[in-house]
């Protein structure tokens, strides 16, 4: 019998960043203000290169089927900018921006660009039948405000031989990927209700969860404690789920998500036949493994060379189907690799993806591995009460006077005109404090805030 062909959609900076990543984790070149003003940044040269280049086209969606190792992929993704160059090259521009200090900006540094920008410019070239291509990257060093441009030229020949041999290196994993797809989906259709009965309501919740998970839309569920909630809606989301997924159970707090780690232990316990890998999310400071959460090279083991081991991590840790927090210290440990990171990295192999909020809804931690490209997934919510107060909290700026104080603490004895500045803030949080003492009724300054800054006094 002919294997079944296997059909596979990849956004291009995941292959490449999956495939060619190398090196540490280190929180000095990453974190989510950068992030944010990264985005910001790009849409800043973008701009610039329209007046440049008149032909300069940002953001350009590019998608195209390649057929490797008996696995048709669709690679998906956005190049940042395409345009004519002066001397009438077609170029792909990758604008990358970075934290990593000038001299270490070699145009070297990070072959996953080069492979990222290579992919865009060898469907570029195939779509409009170019013999040739030029590859450009601009790094933007955003703490000196240094622009470096880099590029090379490729034949189209060049460039397809690029996708054929990352395509072929990724191979393995696709196909693991879709052997787990197609094992698991099948056991969750022979899957059965874990309990002999249902609780009274719990067969119309389940009902209602699975019609609105196979049709689409959103259902608020109000029921009462003890009618089995957790499982009323893990159950149907399963059954329900088919080719797409992951199944996101978010919560609000830790005791909630490790009631439906429970319930899916029901469910494994019930159906030895099932094939089910759920991932939890732990917050990082709370599954760190150092005494002092420092996510540098120099002052974490986990942190050093983190991508230059966690492939192997990650094959081994795929025959672990429950990976909760204890199971991944386990992994990271065997494999020497960040928890936390192996967590959010295998999140991407998993059928159920267990953690906060914050996943999903908040704008600066959201899985951008996930929802910066459009999938098919079923999102549970439980206690969506909190919702309200926690989409507060995430967008919410916040200004401590601690922060100013410590500042200031820290730059120790001597004068100097940051020590004054920030003296002159934290004056100003003390003068708002015997405004707010003044005038305590007053409804437009909110009693934590009030506590708050009681307590920094008597730091
Ligand atoms: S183990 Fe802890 S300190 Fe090390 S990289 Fe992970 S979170 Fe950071």
């Amino acid at each position: 019998m002919e294997p079944e062909a296997l059909a596979l959609t990849l956004p291009i900076r995941r292959l490449v960043e999956f495939l060619l990543r190398t090196g540490s984790i280190d929180s000095r070149f990453t974190g989510f203000d950068r992030a944010l003003e990264g985005a910001r940044l790009h849409r800043k040269l973008q701009r610039a290169a329209v007046k440049e280049y008149p032909d300069y086209q940002a953001e350009a969606t590019l998608k195209q089927d390649y057929a490797c190792a008996q696995i048709t992929y669709t690679l998906e993704g956005r190049a940042d900018g395409i345009f004519t160059d002066t001397d009438g090259m077609p170029t792909i521009d990758e604008i990358k921006t970075t934290t990593l200090p000038p001299e270490l900006i070699t145009g070297e540094q990070s072959p996953e660009h080069w492979a990222q920008a290579q992919i865009y410019a060898a469907i570029y070239a195939r779509q409009n039948g170019l013999p040739a291509m030029r590859v450009r990257l601009t790094y933007f060093q955003v703490d000196e405000e240094l622009e470096f441009r880099f590029s090379h030229d490729y034949t189209a020949d060049a460039l397809d031989a690029v996708v054929t041999d990352l395509l072929t290196q990724y191979a393995p994993w696709a196909k693991r990927a879709a052997e787990w797809q197609r094992i698991s989906r099948a056991s969750l259709a022979a899957l059965q209700f874990p309990f002999p009965g249902y609780r009274p309501g719990q067969r119309a919740m389940i009902g209602a969860v699975y019609k609105i998970c196979t049709e689409g839309g959103q259902l608020l569920c109000q029921a009462p404690t003890g009618i089995g909630k957790t499982m009323s809606v893990l159950f149907p989301a399963l059954k329900a789920v088919k080719q797409g997924g992951p199944v996101f159970y978010l919560t609000a707090r830790g005791t909630t998500r490790a009631a439906a780690e429970n319930a899916l232990a029901l469910l494994r316990a019930s159906d030895a036949d099932l094939k089910l890998r759920s991932v939890t999310l732990t917050a990082k400071d709370k599954i760190c493994m150092q005494d002092r959460r420092e996510c540098t090279p120099e002052a974490c083991p986990y942190a050093k060379g983190y991508y230059d081991r966690v492939r192997t991590a990650l094959w081994d840790a795929l025959d672990t189907h429950a990976l909760t927090a204890d199971a991944l210290q386990m992994l990271a440990r065997r494999h020497k690799v960040c928890p936390f990171e192996l967590g959010l990295d295998l999140s991407l192999w998993c059928d159920v993806v267990i953690g906060d909020y914050n996943y999903l809804f908040d704008p600066v931690v959201h899985l951008e591995r996930f929802f910066d490209t459009a999938g098919d997934y079923l999102f549970l919510l439980d206690e969506a009460h909190n919702l309200p107060d926690r989409a507060r909290g995430m967008h919410s700026a916040v200004l401590a006077k601690s922060a100013f104080y410590d500042a200031k603490k820290r730059l120790g004895k001597g004068k100097s005109s940051l020590k004054n500045a920030l003296t002159k803030v934290n004056d100003i949080f003390i003068e708002w404090r015997h405004r707010c003492e003044e005038a305590p009724g007053d409804s437009r300054f909110g009693r934590t805030f009030f506590e708050k800054s009681r307590a920094d006094a008597l730091d």
